[in-house]
């Protein structure tokens, strides 16, 4: 039995804290739901999962309402470097909003090239005025790779011509926290993938301040909203894992809470897509499935809603949350056959390590995980 008294304490503090702040936005969290159609049990029900999700006990669901509702207090600038803007399209362009959109709507968005209504020189002066204004306060979040070759020059953005790098750097250095959204932020994503001519980098290898690595090529709306939430209730960033992802999403292999998982374990196998093995659900191993080698929730959270992801509707996992994954991973329908499936993360500093590899019960790794929140701060105390 774990103590979760003092997370709770540091949980009421901040909450208290940003409750004598100013609200950034006129309209309340609960009039945006209401107007959606969303009623307050519904909402109370999302804040039971994402307290589940982030591995805490289901005392945290009313302080979990209670962050998104103050979610208006905190400022959010959103970068875009090199990338194809599809992590904020999965996020933002569902045809019915969810809770997660909501309240990623619900923050206070003061910078995002792709949804606000500015342009040209006054989207650069939004920027430079919201870095300025919140200063110490502000969360970063960057969707995107950064150019480093040539001094950064393979990508300027905005009529003064600044490199994504100069830019990244600026911002980083006024934020409370830094989140990289997405594979490309994370580790590089396809820009750079081998020749890499632009000298494509994860955000982590040039600022020098702790940088959460949401993998994902996208990350599931829940693992950003969060990530976020996490930050909004105890002020901090996410305790993580060796690639800086945090644990309470990435601390598990697709593997080990596949549906399909039965099927590995007793030898069938889809052998080519359409097979008959295909049509009875069989593991999608030999088909290319990279599920035993990544990281991620996606089994757990699914995407849309939580309605499906990759691997129930049929095709393998390409790893798509791991580093260099566009390298290491493919052929993307073929097995990696020469690889252990028993990863170097699960023999170093994976904080479940192979104890929990085989265990698809989420609640028992949920447990774990927040042992290690728990612990945590016990050390820091
Ligand atoms: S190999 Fe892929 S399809 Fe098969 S059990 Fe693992 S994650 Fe599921
Ligand atoms: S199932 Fe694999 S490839 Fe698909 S989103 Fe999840 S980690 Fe990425």
């Amino acid at each position: 039995m774990f103590n979760y008294q003092a997370l709770m304490d540091l949980c009421k503090k901040r909450l208290d804290k940003l409750s004598k702040m100013p609200a950034l936005k006129s309209t309340p969290l609960v009039d945006n739901i209401e107007q959606s159609g969303i009623n307050r049990r519904e909402f109370m029900k999302w804040s039971s999962l994402t307290a589940a999700a982030l591995a805490l006990p289901m005392e945290f669901t009313p302080m979990v309402a209670k962050a998104a509702e103050l979610a208006d207090r905190v400022p959010l600038v959103w970068l875009h470097l090199a990338e194809c803007t599809g992590c904020s399209e999965s996020l933002l362009r569902a045809d019915t909003p969810s809770l997660d959109t909501l309240i990623f709507e619900h923050l206070s968005l003061e910078y995002h090239e792709t949804i606000m209504a500015a342009a040209g020189w006054q989207a650069e002066e939004n920027l430079e005025h919201a870095l300025e204004t919140y200063k110490g306060q502000y969360l970063l979040a960057v969707e995107g790779a950064v150019p480093t070759a040539n001094n950064g020059t393979f990508l300027t953005v905005g009529a003064k011509g600044k490199t994504g790098m100069a830019i990244l750097k600026e911002a980083a250095d006024g934020a409370a926290g830094i989140v990289a959204v997405g594979t490309c932020s994370s580790f590089g994503g396809v820009q750079a993938a081998a020749p890499n001519p632009t000298g494509a980098k994860g955000i982590h290898k040039v600022i020098d301040k702790p940088v959460v690595n949401l993998g994902g090529c996208p990350p599931s709306e829940r693992n950003i909203v969060g990530t976020l939430m996490y930050f909004i209730m105890f002020g901090k960033l996410p305790p993580l894992d060796i690639y800086n992802r945090p644990r309470w999403a990435y601390g598990a292999r697709v593997h080990d809470n596949c549906e399909r998982r039965g099927h590995f374990d007793a030898g069938e196998f889809v052998e080519e897509f359409g097979d008959e093995g295909a049509k009875n659900g069989y593991c999608l191993f030999k088909v290319g499935c990279k599920g035993p080698y990544t990281y991620n929730n996606c089994p757990t959270q699914r995407f849309n809603s939580g309605t499906s992801w990759p691997v129930l509707a049929g095709h393998g996992c390409i790893g798509c949350s791991e580093p260099d994954f566009w390298d290491s991973m493919s052929e993307f329908e073929k097995p990696l056959g020469r690889r252990d499936i028993t990863s170097s993360l699960d023999k170093t500093s994976d904080y479940i390590g192979t104890a929990v590899l085989g265990i698809s019960a989420v609640g028992i790794t949920a447990h774990a995980v927040a042992s290690v929140f728990a612990k945590k701060l016990d050390e820091e105390e």
